[in-house]
């Protein structure tokens, strides 16, 4: 039961355990995700930075890279000496292959004369073919210039395969040849594209494939030009386009890198940064863009991991407080408990109840003592209260034994009246029948009295009758019953007497009154009547009559005598 408190939604200990232990959950949940956002913005941030630098860097070697090929086919082609003596000259072709020897990834190196025709190359392939449509040739003619990538023609089928068993793809980096004012050809590289691969892959570190980082090329209209192997053939099937909502990093405002997380075409959203290509001459400015992704799972992985820390640590912080608010609020609640329970013996009114002074803090005691004195006053109350009601009651008791007493008694004589007469003479009777003892009455009236009242005053008639009822006490037994039952007759009740008995005591009485003289009234003489209990259906009333009866046989027989019932 107690145990059942305890835990009960109900008790002060639950509901502090509970309020402090959801406080601290809140706080740590709330906590825990600020810190996460703060946290994942700052890796945003970090992670941005060095996706961007990544894409920097490989934009300044790709541009490092485009502008020493096209230096490299302006050289080639600013060597007139050699040109002079025959575009197909041996020396021409000897310079071809060296440079070519010296730069395996350059697929093609070759000549073509003013009309288009290709007069000189490496490996000697397409020589004597046209190229006089190909733009680096129209461009050529004109200027050093810089090709973007496209597929072979041609070539395709005289080159070795590439390393990836894809088509072959090219830059083309092509300058005109000059003698003297006159441009007699164009001299053009093929630069393989494998060559950006791998420079792309040399800037994606070993480690990279953990966190997934992967370089991207997409040239000036958005078109993806170079992936890594894994997606590439997937996300250009797709026409992956570079990503709606990344930033370009141009380099000319200097303001912060930004990074963006956008979805990709395989489905997975990438935090992504982007940086255009700064050419290194005007040539090979080809408009592209170098992107670096990473998916942004594995970005915040740092962060969610954080943050489900921060979280583990706030729930284990909650139980924790939970735990400490229920053993802070056991005394509180046991302070409580003992007060409630102390009440409970107040009310039930169990001996030496009191409220106890309790110590867990400083309200709870006061309350406990404002409660003690308080209980103290209103036991005191109810005892004087409750000593008052009994005295009260005794009062009354004796009011109403007073009272009694008083509708039974004659105030002249002090003797019972008619009616105290009446319940002595039941009780008599009653005792009698059971015991089956005699029980006598005699009826007494005094003689002439019309005349002591109407010589004397009534004054000095009451002190005749006051006489007589003295007379009667001293005569008679203490277990006998005397009462005066109107006017100036009397009754005497004598118990275990029988009828002769009855009549020599009422002779006693007779002759005692008239042997008295008062100084004033002189003698005074009575009359007496004798009854007896005839048997156990006798009545009172009956006994009374007979009684009466004799009395008027004595009255009529000439007073101052005892008559006998017939
Ligand atoms: P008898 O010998 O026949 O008994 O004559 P009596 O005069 O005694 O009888 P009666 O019944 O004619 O008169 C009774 C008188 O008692 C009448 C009344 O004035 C008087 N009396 C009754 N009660 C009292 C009382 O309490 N005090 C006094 N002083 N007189 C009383
Ligand atoms: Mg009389
Ligand atoms: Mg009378």
């Amino acid at each position: 039961m107690a145990l059942l408190a305890r835990f009960s939604a109900h008790s002060l200990r639950m509901q502090i355990a509970l309020v402090f232990g959801t406080l601290v959950i809140a706080l740590a949940v709330l906590l825990s995700l600020g810190f996460g956002e703060l946290l994942k913005h700052r890796i945003q941030r970090d992670a941005g930075d060095s996706l961007q630098a990544v894409a920097e860097n490989a934009g300044k070697l790709l541009a490092t890279g485009l502008m020493q090929r096209s230096l490299e086919a302006e050289v080639l082609a600013s060597a007139a000496m050699v040109w002079s003596a025959g575009l197909d000259s041996p020396e021409a072709q000897h310079m071809l292959a060296r440079s070519q020897a010296m730069q395996p990834s350059n697929l093609w190196i070759g000549v073509a004369d003013a009309q288009g025709v290709v007069r000189n190359a490496t490996g000697g392939l397409l020589l004597g073919h046209s190229v006089a449509h190909r733009p680096w040739f129209e461009r050529g003619l004109q200027e050093v210039h810089v090709g973007d990538v496209h597929s072979a023609q041609l070539l395709e089928s005289l080159l070795p395969p590439t390393a990836s068993g894809e088509p072959h793809r090219f830059v083309d980096f092509a300058a005109p040849i000059r003698i003297g004012p006159t441009t007699v050809g164009v001299l053009c590289i093929l630069g393989g594209w494998e060559w950006t691969r791998e420079v792309l892959e040399g800037l994606t570190p070993p480690t990279s494939v953990e966190n997934a980082v992967e370089l991207f090329i997409f040239d000036r209209q958005g078109q993806m030009i170079l992936a890594p192997r894994r997606h590439g053939t997937m996300l250009q099937a797709a026409g992956q386009r570079l990503p709606e909502g990344t930033y370009i990093n141009n380099n000319r405002d200097g303001g912060r890198l930004q990074t963006a997380v956008v979805p990709w075409l395989d489905g997975r959203r990438y935090l992504t940064a982007a940086t255009q290509l700064q050419p290194r001459n005007a040539a090979s400015d080809l408009g592209w863009r170098i992107v670096a992704r990473q998916p942004v799972e594995l970005a915040f992985a740092e962060a969610e991991h954080a943050v489900h820390m921060a979280l583990a640590i706030g729930l284990t912080a909650a139980l924790l407080a939970s735990a400490l608010a229920w053993m802070a609020a056991r005394r509180l609640s046991e302070d409580l408990n003992a007060l409630a329970a102390a009440a409970s013996a107040v009310e039930e009114n169990r001996p030496g109840r009191n409220i106890p002074a309790v110590h867990s803090n400083h309200e709870v005691h006061q309350l406990s003592q404002a409660l003690g004195r308080m209980t103290h006053r209103l036991l005191a109350a109810r005892e004087a209260m409750e000593e008052k009601v009994r005295l009260r009651t005794l009062e009354l008791e004796a009011a109403n034994r007073a009272l009694d007493l008083q509708a039974r008694t004659d105030a002249l004589t002090g003797l019972l009246n008619r009616r105290g007469f009446e319940t002595q003479m039941a009780f008599a009777l009653a005792l009698a029948r059971r015991s089956t003892r005699p029980l006598s009455l005699i009826a007494v009236d005094v003689d002439h009295f019309k005349r002591v009242n109407d010589t004397y005053g009534h004054e000095a008639g009451d002190e005749v009758l006051r006489r007589l009822a003295r007379t009667l006490e001293a005569r008679l037994r203490g277990s006998d019953v005397i009462a005066r039952l109107g006017g100036e007759e009397f009754v005497a009740l004598l118990p275990d007497t029988d009828l002769e008995g009855a009549r020599a005591i009422a002779q006693t009485l007779v002759a005692a009154m008239a042997q008295q003289r008062d100084p004033m009234v002189g003698t005074i003489t009575v009359s007496a009547g004798v009854a007896s209990m005839r048997n156990a259906s006798d009545t009172g009333a009956a006994i009374l009559r007979r009684g009466d009866m004799a009395l008027y046989e004595a009255k009529g027989q000439g007073r101052n005598r005892v008559c006998v019932e017939a």
